[in-house]
């Protein structure tokens, strides 16, 4: 008879919860998971999956465009804000309940309450006020999205917890901040008819990314007609009776019916009784664990966003799973944090691998840089001003290709595949090789033969 009433207690049922949950019960583990909000966390619930939903949903827009230079006469199309928040929230729905059932099956117990460590091996139910002893508790309750710094009016502004259920479209919105959710959200939004304004404090959106890319995201969203506020912030929010009137860093004053803040998440730590347990966070207030996902304290190991390594739903759930193998399968695994293939979806979308030029030339110093920009066989006769970049960066000493760039239609599709390239350490004359498959926008990755630029060594002597 165990000592504890479960052998695994996990907080939290996101990616990483959950497959953590079901991993470790696979191995025979009793384990108990709580969650206060909905089960599948933020992606499932209020995150990639109703994101990526929207994102369809938007790009019909252009895509009707499109269709008449091939010989199609449409109405006028109607969209319907409300039906798409209905759909989206009956698949969110059933996705919950596959979620469920996948715990339930692998005998995992769920609890719907808010949980508080309050040792090293015990946690209180705050529903219930019932306490649980575990030999393992495992921290995976995610972040949130943060307003910082607060900025007088910023009650009248939501953030992407609420965009998923706001109750119509918003005719003119300011989006604010230039990292991932924001530059999604100014596309679907400029998609489905919103008069959109991004605003952010750099001078181009994405930073971190290759400059070709934030370069070519930054034209195409003019393009589109989004409206790009750049190198500004915004001082305060007021409400007005034509909406909400925003007032800018230079002093302009911009009016729109909703204001989308973006800019960044902050770990869920607070409220969650770390202190009890002795848990260090860093001063993000991120739990601090080592590659295994322990923290200091041996009994308790945190995985996914609240560590604040890769904020993204892959490796949250691979942080999961190794955790689960290490501690009850008897195989200690790592999780490996570079090499990570990332896609944008933007409007166009950006699909990534490896490093940008700037970090590829710090790191190797000889790079071979090998680059395309080209308008995509569709939009010859839909007339559309779509184009489509791809960089792929050659580290010269090995011939090893060490970043993919992608900015265009299915770059997250097309970065998938040419991440398993990368990842096994293709070489370029490997994607010189590789036939190409046509006509395809993708066949371009395998047919650049030119150095865009290459960087002529200094002769000696
Ligand atoms: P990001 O960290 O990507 O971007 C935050 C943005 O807000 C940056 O442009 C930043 O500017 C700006 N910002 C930060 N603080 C301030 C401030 N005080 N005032 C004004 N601007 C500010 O965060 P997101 O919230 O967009 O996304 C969070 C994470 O979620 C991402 O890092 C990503 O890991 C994940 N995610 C992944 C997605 C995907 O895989 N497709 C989709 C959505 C989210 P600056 O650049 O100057 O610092």
């Amino acid at each position: 008879m165990s000592a504890y009433d479960v052998d695994l207690f996990v907080i939290g049922a996101g990616s990483g919860g959950v497959r953590a949950a079901r991993i470790a019960a696979g191995y025979g583990a009793r384990v108990m998971i709580a969650e206060e909000y909905r089960v599948g966390g933020t992606c499932v619930i209020r995150g990639c999956v109703p994101k990526k939903l929207m994102v369809y949903a938007s790009r019909f827009a252009h895509e009707f465009e499109e269709a008449e230079g091939f010989g199609w006469t449409l109405d006028a199309p109607k969209f319907n804000w409300a039906t798409l928040i209905r759909n989206k929230s009956l698949e969110i729905d059933r996705l919950e309940g596959i979620y469920r059932a996948n715990l339930d099956k692998a005998g995992v117990e769920i609890v719907d309450s808010h949980a508080v460590i309050e040792d090293p091996h015990t946690v209180r139910l705050t529903r219930t006020n019932r306490t649980v002893t575990a030999r393992v508790i495992l921290i995976a309750v995610g972040a949130h999205p943060t307003m910082e710094p607060a900025i007088p009016g910023g009650e009248l502004a939501i953030t992407s917890n609420e965009v998923f259920e706001l109750q119509e479209l918003p005719k003119r919105i300011l989006v604010v901040g230039g990292g991932y959710i924001a530059v999604e959200f100014a596309g679907v939004f400029n998609g489905l008819g919103s008069e959109t304004t991004l605003l952010h404090r750099g001078d181009k959106l994405l930073r971190g990314f290759d400059e070709d890319v934030r370069d070519a995201l930054g034209e195409a969203y003019a393009a589109r007609g989004i409206r790009l506020e750049l190198g500004k912030m915004v001082t305060r929010l007021d409400k007005r009776p034509d909406g909400i009137a925003a007032t800018l860093s230079d002093g302009s004053v911009l009016t729109v019916d909703q204001v989308l803040v973006a800019t960044g998440r902050r770990p869920n730590t607070s409220g969650l009784g770390l202190e009890n347990a002795g848990v260090v966070t860093d001063e993000v207030g991120a739990v601090v664990v080592d590659a295994y996902s322990q923290t200091l304290i041996p009994s308790i190991y945190a995985v996914g966003d609240v560590t604040n390594r890769a904020n993204l739903t892959p490796i949250a759930i691979r942080e999961g799973h190794a955790f689960a193998d290490t501690v009850f399968g008897d195989k200690p695994t790592m999780v490996e944090h570079d090499l990570i293939p990332t896609a944008v979806f933007s409007t166009p979308e950006i699909g990534v691998i490896g490093c940008s030029e700037g970090l590829a030339r710090a790191n190797y110093g000889e790079i071979d840089v090998y680059k395309t920009a080209f308008r995509p066989m569709k939009a010859t006769i839909s007339g559309s001003k779509d184009r489509v970049l791809m960089k792929l960066l050659v580290d010269r000493a090995t011939d090893k290709v060490v970043g993919v760039h992608i900015v265009g239609h299915d770059a997250g599709e097309m970065i998938q595949l040419a991440g398993v390239a990368v990842t096994m350490g293709a070489t370029k004359a490997d994607f010189d090789r590789t036939v190409a498959v046509h006509p395809t926008a993708a066949e371009e990755l395998v047919t650049m033969r030119t150095p865009f630029l290459v960087k002529t060594p200094v002769a000696v002597g």
